[in-house]
């Protein structure tokens, strides 16, 4: 049995978008499921368009995704030579040649087949010519068989392939001297020993080409699987509102990368109707055979529900580590880790959906002033709950030991001296006063997480408000 080596070779022109994303995942399943080894490529040969930036983008996003990879990054535009010296053996071998067609002379040729309603290749005409080295500018034109096909059997797709006269002698070399990027590809993919491609379907197109270059050099191909774009709901091109968004976008809106590689790993393959997949199960269940060439569609929704999933379930110390950061953009200033804010993470767990969510309902602990927001103060800090506020802060210092209970105990003396207060009308005003808005957990374990003196202060400064307004 060969050993399984793949590869992910993104080009280094933007950041890590999630159909990409979700290439690196399967590539790394599969490496990881048959204990083979998977290589990082940076395909930046278009110099215009990859940059460092986006290299570090893309290495930043697997790491928080939890991809790691054996060999690389490894470029591209390193292994020029080895693009070259190929090209100069399909030369050498009457396999590629000379071409001194100019791009305006194809333009006008294709132009007039197309009116007679051909489809265009090229038509051959230095094909013949044995053109040597100094014939003036030139490309390198990959000579493809007169007849045959040029197929494979791929893994997601099945038969695939194409004629070789559909394709035609294609360019592998421009006349600047640059290698074609399929060319490129190819040999990357030899020398480096890649035994599956798992790539997009965006590529599927292409490969018959490729596998023209394989048979070429007298090398059989990898095993190519092609994996369906990823589209929205309904099969809808993904919108950036509907989750076409980099992976850096997701963790700065608070995703974690556990729910984000569940919901890749889920987006057109399955095991069973499992849904949740810790990375170890991933590593265990990955085929690609279930990969299902008609369908890739990703449901933000799902991405939601994962998410809350392991927010839910993630050891308290290092969920509190995750938020952090985000209670420190929250607020804008440090933040220490108390006691106070462990609990009151774990009160936050149900009701958060997002770490961007929940540091937001944890602003009012960390900050040390509060202010009121606009609509709840005005619906829930009226005059007539004055006098049931003034009785509860009276009640608070003897509050001992500072319980739920004792408070949930001390509302109620409260709400029966006031004319039996429903407690909707006493816990809001209170929930206003001392977290700004109308939402957080439950009163008492509230006022509990945020400690006697600061909730007493607070529901002085309420009393000070409705005093002014
Ligand atoms: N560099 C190509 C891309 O980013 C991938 C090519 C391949 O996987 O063969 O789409």
């Amino acid at each position: 049995m060969t050993s399984v080596r793949t590869r992910f070779a993104p080009s280094p022109t933007g950041f890590l978008h999630l159909g990409s994303a979700r290439t690196a995942l399967f590539n790394w399943a599969y490496a990881r499921r048959h204990s083979g080894r998977l290589v990082l490529r940076m395909e930046d040969t278009d110099r215009e368009r990859s940059t460092p930036e986006s290299e570090a983008a893309i290495v930043d996003g697997l790491d928080w995704l939890g991809i790691d990879w054996d060999e690389g990054p490894l470029r591209q535009s390193d292994r020029r030579d080895r693009h070259l010296a190929a090209i100069e053996t399909l030369l050498a071998q009457g396999r590629a040649y000379r071409c001194r067609c100019t791009p305006e002379e194809i333009e006008e040729r294709k132009g007039r087949a197309i009116e007679r309603g051909e489809k265009w290749t090229y038509d051959g005409r230095c094909r013949g010519l044995d053109l040597a080295k100094d014939c003036g500018p030139h490309t390198v034109r990959l000579r493809l068989p007169e007849s045959g096909r040029l197929d494979w059997d791929d893994l997601v797709f099945g038969e695939s392939g194409q004629d070789a006269s559909e394709i035609g002698d294609r360019i592998i070399r421009r006349s600047n001297g640059d290698p074609l990027y399929h060319l490129a590809v190819v040999v990357d993919d030899l020398e480096m020993g890649i035994s599956h491609v798992i790539r997009g379907a965006d590529h599927h197109a292409n490969t018959s080409f490729q596998v023209a270059i394989y048979r070429a050099l007298e090398r059989e191909p990898p095993k190519f699987a092609h994996v369906p774009l990823i589209v929205g709901p309904g099969g809808k091109k993904l919108s950036k509102r509907g989750g076409d968004l980099s992976v850096q976008e997701y963790r700065s809106r608070g995703f974690l990368p556990e729910a984000v590689l569940n919901w890749l790993i889920r987006i057109g393959w399955s095991h069973g109707d499992q849904e949740i997949f810790s990375r170890e199960e991933i590593v265990g269940f990955f085929d690609l055979a279930p990969i299902h060439r008609a369908s890739a569609q990703a449901d933000p929704a799902k991405l939601d529900s994962l998410n809350h999933h392991y927010i839910k379930t993630l050891p308290r110390a290092d969920l509190l580590a995750r938020l952090h950061p985000f209670l420190e953009s929250e607020t804008g200033s440090q933040v220490e880790r108390t006691p106070a804010i462990e609990q009151l993470v774990d009160l936050l767990r149900e009701r958060s959906r997002t770490l961007v969510e929940m540091a937001h309902l944890a602003r009012f602990l960390v900050v040390e002033e509060i202010s009121y927001e606009g609509k709840a103060a005005r619906k829930h800090l009226r005059a007539e709950i004055e006098p049931a506020l003034r009785d509860l802060l009276a009640q608070l210092s003897g509050i001992d030991p500072w319980t739920p209970e004792a408070l949930e105990a001390a509302f109620q003396a409260v709400r029966a001296r006031h004319g039996d207060l429903p407690m909707g009308k006493l816990a809001q005003p209170v929930r206003v006063a001392i977290t700004g808005t109308a939402i957080s957990p439950g009163i008492f374990d509230t006022l509990a997480v945020l400690g006697k003196r600061r909730a007493a202060a607070r529901i002085a400064n309420a009393l000070d408000y409705l005093r002014r307004t």
